[in-house]
C-alpha cells in the first residue's frame, strides 16, 4: 500500500519540497511513499520547483482509507480531510506538536528548527543517504523560505549548517540572490484575487474553542499592498463570517524586519493586548515580528487562555 506524503492546507514551499524530499528519502529505502500537494503551488513554489526541474506532486485532499504520513504539520485543522478515516503513519515537522493523534506506534520526528528541510536533511545523514542535487536545491529552498533568509527568530545554527552542505550538493554560490528571487515571486501581488492573497500563506488555528486564522504576505515594501488594503479587510471580513472569531493578516515588511498585523476579530482589545500593541485603523505596526510560528500565535494562544 503507498504511503501519501502531504504537508499543511495552503501549501508552501517548506511543506512541497518536505513532501518530496521525504518521499525520496522512503524510496531510496525500499518503500512505497508518494508526494503530494494539498493545494494550488504558491508563486513563490511554482519558481522553486521550475528552478531545480521538480514535477509538481499529484494533489491530495482526503486521507480516507489512505496511509498518509504528515510534514511541516500535525495539526487536524491543516491536514488532509477525514484524517480520522485514513491513517497516520509518519510526522516529521518543526512546529509545536499538534492535535493528530494515532492508534498505533508511528515515526514521529519533530526539532525546534528554522524549517522541515532541515529536519530531513539531519534525517537523510541520519539514514545515510545521499541527498540528490535536485532535492538539495529543494530543500534550501525552503530553509531561505522558512527562515526569512535566516532573519527570521526561528533560524537555528542547524539551518545555517544544513543550507551550508545542501548548497554545495545544489551547485547553488548565491543563496541571497536565489532568497529574491523567491521574494519576488511571493511577494507579487498585481492583478491577485485579494482573498487568493489572504489564502496564499493562511492557517487557521483552534484557540480555546474558538477558530483564529492567521495569514502572512511576506513583502519587500508595505507600498505593494497599499492601494489593497480596503479589499483584503473585506476578504477577511468574509472569511471571518465563516465561522471564525479572528481573522489576521501579516504583512510582513522582510526589509525593515516587523509586520503591520491587519486585524478583524470579535473582540479587538484581546488582540491589541495580545500583541502589547494599539490599533491605527485596522491594523497595528509591530516592530520585529516576522515568524507567526514564533510570535503570532503564541501571543495569541497566551491571549486566549490556550
Ligand atoms: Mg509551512
Ligand atoms: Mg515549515
Ligand atoms: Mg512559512
Amino acid at each position: 500500500m503507498s504511503v501519501y506524503v502531504v504537508g499543511h492546507k495552503s501549501p508552501d514551499t517548506d511543506s512541497v519540497t518536505a513532501a518530496i524530499a521525504y518521499a525520496e528519502l522512503m524510496k531510496a529505502k525500499g518503500e512505497d511513499y508518494i508526494a503530494c500537494v494539498q493545494g494550488e503551488l504558491n508563486p513563490e513554489t511554482a519558481v522553486v520547483l521550475e528552478k531545480f526541474g521538480a514535477a509538481t506532486p499529484e494533489l491530495m485532499t482526503d486521507a480516507a482509507g489512505k496511509q498518509v504520513a504528515l510534514v511541516d504539520h500535525s495539526d487536524l485543522a491543516q491536514a488532509p480531510d477525514n484524517l480520522g478515516d485514513g491513517e497516520v503513519v509518519a510526522v516529521v515537522d518543526h512546529h509545536k506538536i499538534g492535535d493528530v493523534t494515532t492508534n498505533n506506534p508511528i515515526f514521529f520526528c519533530a526539532m525546534p528548527v528554522g524549517c522541515t528541510g532541515t529536519v530531513l536533511k539531519i534525517l537523510y545523514d541520519m539514514e545515510g543517504v545521499a541527498v540528490s542535487s535536485q532535492v538539495a536545491g529543494l530543500m534550501l529552498a525552503a530553509i531561505l523560505s522558512d527562515t526569512v533568509n535566516f532573519k527570521s527568530p526561528t533560524c537555528t545554527d542547524a539551518d545555517k549548517k544544513a543550507v551550508e552542505e545542501l548548497k554545495t550538493i545544489a551547485g547553488v554560490d548565491d543563496t541571497d540572490g536565489l532568497f529574491m528571487d523567491m521574494l519576488k515571486a511571493k511577494s507579487a501581488v498585481d492583478g491577485v484575487p485579494p482573498m487568493d492573497l489572504l489564502d496564499r500563506d493562511y492557517k487557521d488555528f483552534d484557540m480555546n474553542g474558538k477558530k483564529v486564522g492567521v495569514g502572512q504576505l511576506e513583502l519587500a515594501t508595505l507600498d505593494q499592498v497599499a492601494s489593497m488594503r480596503d479589499d483584503l479587510y473585506k476578504a477577511m471580513e468574509e472569511k471571518k463570517a465563516d465561522g471564525r472569531h479572528t481573522v489576521l493578516l501579516m504583512l510582513t515588511d522582510v526589509v525593515r524586519e516587523g509586520t503591520d498585523l491587519m486585524v478583524v476579530s470579535d473582540d479587538p482589545a484581546l488582540i491589541e493586548g495580545a500583541f502589547n500593541a494599539k490599533l491605527d485603523g485596522n491594523s497595528m505596526w509591530i516592530d520585529g515580528m516576522m515568524s507567526r510560528k514564533k510570535q503570532t500565535v503564541p501571543n495569541l494562544q497566551n491571549a486566549f487562555g490556550c
